[in-house]
């Protein structure tokens, strides 16, 4: 299966800013400033060809030393996922390691990195939203590789056939046709 990806990224490794995508204008908008000194574990962005069940493009986690900008597009090996919910839909984070980094050549799976990289970033994602209100999200364990590969064709054919969709209409659509995407 293919696991080369090309990944957009939209937040650098250490940024308080949480830059997103928008899909309409083209463009990467700033969304906010992140409360509480919290700063992205990890260079933070999407592929352009899979939709995820929240609406969104389908998120990435890129492992790597260094920091990439905003706006950057590389390329990456999928290595594995992290399963999330936020407020109550489906929001996974594909972990992918740079692929152009010769440093980086012999890591292909998620055992393949520090567990603490795991665990930080399990637990930015569990608790960057708590002022909003404790719980809103939850990260329920990691997948290997096969399960993130899955997911990713899952979400490529989602885009395939609701790319066009509005955002509100297909997350409505998409409750009532696969519920178990949702827990609300
Ligand atoms: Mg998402």
């Amino acid at each position: 299966m293919k696991n080369k990806i090309k990944v957009n990224i939209e937040i650098q490794k250490n940024s308080n800013i949480k830059y997103e995508y928008d899909r309409k204008k083209g463009k990467i908008v700033v969304d906010r400033i992140l409360r509480d000194n919290f700063k992205y574990p990890a260079n933070y962005g999407y592929i352009e060809e899979a939709l995820d069940w929240d609406g969104d493009e389908l998120d990435v986690l890129v492992y790597s030393e260094e920091v990439f900008q905003s706006g950057v597009e590389l390329n990456a090996r999928i290595i594995g996922a992290m399963k999330m919910i936020d407020d109550g839909e489906t929001d996974t984070k594909l972990i992918a390691v740079h692929a152009d980094d010769y440093r980086l050549e012999k890591i292909n799976s998620l055992e393949d990195i520090p567990e603490k990289w795991l665990a930080d970033v399990k637990n930015f994602f569990t608790t960057y939203k708590n002022w909003k209100r404790p719980g809103i999200t939850s990260v329920s364990g990691f997948e290997g590789i096969e399960w993130a590969l899955n997911e990713y064709e899952e979400c490529v054919n989602l885009m395939n056939e609701y790319g066009n969709m509005n955002k509100d209409e297909f997350i409505k659509k998409m409750k009532i046709e696969h519920p178990e995407k949702y827990t609300k």
